[in-house]
This record gives structure tokens, sequence and C-alpha cells, in this order.
């Protein structure tokens, strides 16, 4: 173990939370330093562009316990990005992703800490109910770990947030990976490792609001399914595949039939039918097709993943990389 490096970072992506940082930084302190750990704690705050005064709430915060550091992105990357750069300047030999708005009880830390000791390399937080979640959402994201886990080889666990425990060695391989689409939860799923769950209650966020709306919610989605599968790139060449029989098929009933009744106009209807339907599954595929071109353009620009404009409070050891 090195000199000086703290056991524990908790890490926490903020975007317009100026209320909520005090509350946040008073709760979290108060739980690491009941762990009494010797070897220190660090909360990493990162500022992803925020517009109202969470920077500044944060500086009074660093200015009273040096422990409280922050990275301060030059605009608003998108909390998935937000954790790379947290993951990139963390030095803890463990590092907690944890919401500012306090919906994961900062108190779940310890026991995921005893079961990291235990050996397990990630320990992620499971919600064991969603009631802070409206039921359109819940439904949506039940439907949406389906689809992912039924497509994607990587399998990201249920009701899994970003709240969980990572060894080291796991935020050093998610490190490595260079891709620019930042699915995190599908990143944790590939790296691997000896995982554990440990099972909380989520509460409603008592400050501020969401910062995820429906849409964005369905971006991540696609992102998460684009980025760990490429079956709905495949599932055309099938669907081509059966249409084609099907119409080799009727091409050759309708050849037979104009033999023995002879040929009579009727037969618009299902021309019509098949113009349509073929229509609309070539736009659909051509719609799959352009997903997954626009993935390949973002990745080969090889911009950074997010830029850093400021960093308050310096690093207990030096970050390479
Ligand atoms: N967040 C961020 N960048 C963004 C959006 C959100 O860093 O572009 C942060 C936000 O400040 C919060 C966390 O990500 O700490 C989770 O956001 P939120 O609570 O709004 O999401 P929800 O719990 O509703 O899914
Ligand atoms: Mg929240």
């Amino acid at each position: 173990m090195m000199e000086g490096v703290p056991l524990i970072t908790v890490l926490a992506p903020v975007k317009d939370e100026e209320e909520a940082i005090a509350l946040f930084v008073g709760r979290v302190r108060a739980v690491l330093d009941a762990l009494g750990e010797a070897q220190g704690w660090e909360i990493l705050f990162i500022d992803d562009g925020s517009r109202d005064a969470t920077l500044a709430a944060i500086m009074a915060e660093h200015r009273t316990d040096a422990r409280i550091r922050c990275i301060s992105l030059s605009r608003n990357f998108g909390k998935e990005a937000a954790l790379s750069a947290g993951l990139d300047h963390a030095t803890g030999q463990v590092v907690i992703p944890l919401d500012v708005d306090l919906q994961d009880p900062p108190e779940v830390i310890g026991t995921m800490l005893a079961r990291w000791r235990e050996g397990f390399d990630v320990v992620y937080g499971v919600r064991r109910n969603r009631a802070s979640d409206s039921l359109p959402k819940r439904l949506t994201a039940d439907l949406y770990y389906r689809a992912h886990n039924y497509l994607s080889a990587d399998k990201i666990p249920e009701h899994a947030g970003d709240f969980r425990l990572l060894d080291r060695k796991v935020v050093d391989v998610i490190r490595l990976m260079p891709e620019r689409n930042r699915f995190m939860k599908g990143l944790f799923a590939w790296a691997g490792f000896r995982q554990a769950a440990v099972e909380y209650d989520r509460v409603q966020r008592d400050v501020g609001t969401t910062k995820f709306n429906y849409w964005k919610l369905w971006t991540l989605a696609l992102d998460g399914i684009t980025s760990g599968s490429t079956l709905p790139l495949r599932v055309w060449s099938y669907l081509g595949g059966v249409v084609a029989v099907g119409a080799l098929i009727y091409a050759i009933y309708v050849v037979i039939r104009t033999f023995i009744h002879g040929g009579d106009v009727p037969g618009y209807p299902s021309l019509m039918v098949a113009t349509l339907f073929l229509g609309g599954v070539q736009l659909l595929s051509l719609g799959v097709l352009g997903e997954y071109v626009g993935r390949i353009l973002v990745e080969t620009k090889h911009r950074p993943i997010y830029v850093v404009r400021e960093t308050i409070g310096a690093a207990l050891q030096p970050v390479v990389g």
C-alpha cells in the first residue's frame, strides 16, 4: 500500500447541485469518519459544467477540509464522461461513485468495504425497491435491463445503479478502455472480476431536481445496447432472408395461379401491403445502420472524453496517464 494514498475515494459527479453539496459533504464525511480507517479518504467532485453556484459551494467545502477535491470540466459532458474523469483523477485504493442527491445512502459504504475485504473487487449496490422512481420509469428500466441482457454478452445486474465499490485494479482496467462511448454499466460488466451485491433502499431526491428526462434516458439506453451488442445489425440479414424466401414462394404461387386461372388484374392490396412493409423494414434497418455508423464516426475522431478546466485541491499522489 502506497504512502499517503487514501483508502477510499467517493466520486460524485455534479451538474447544477448547489443546494446539495453541503448536505452531501456533511453526511458522507460523517459516514467516512465513522469507519475509522487509518488510511483516510477523499471526496472527489466532478463539476460537469454546472451553471449555478455548485463550484463555489465545493470550493467552500475544500477550504475547510482539504480531503474534498474537485475537477471542474470545461462544459457539460454528461454523467458518463464525468465518471470517466473521476476515475482518472481518483487516488483511492477503492473508488465509490455516489450521486450527490443522496438517493443512495452513503451508510452502505461500510457494508461494501466489508465485502471488499472478503476479496470482492466490485461490490455493487442493488436497489431493493424502486419506489423512488415513477411507475413508467420503473417499467421502462425493467424492459431495458431485459433487452440489454438478452442482446449483449456483457450482462448488467438489474436494478444496480452507478453506486458501487470498485477496487483499484478494476478502475485501472476501465481507464484503459479507449472508447468515447462511455456507457459505464456496460464497461463495468465487461471488466468482470469478482463481484458481489449489497441491497439497499433508494429514497426520493430531497433537494434539486433530476437531470435525466426520458429523452436522455432513451439516448443512454441506445448507447448501452449499441456499444454492447451487434445483434441489432445482424437481425436484418435474417429478416431480409426470411422476407426474400417468402417473396419467392409467393412469386411461384402467383405464376402457377396465372397458368391455372389466367391473368386477372386484382392484387392491388397485396402489392400495396408488400411495398409498404418492405419500405418500412428497409427504413428501420437503415436507421439501425445509421446508429452504428454515427457511433463509429464519434470513435474515429479520437477526441478526449472530457476537458478539465480547473482542478481544486492537489491529488494526494501523482496521477499517471
Ligand atoms: N449529473 C452529471 N451530469 C449530467 C447529469 C447529471 O454529473 O449531465 C449528476 C447529477 O448531478 C447527480 C447524478 O449525476 O449527482 C445523478 O443525476 P440525477 O440524480 O439527476 O439522476 P437520477 O437519479 O434522476 O437518475
Ligand atoms: Mg438522483
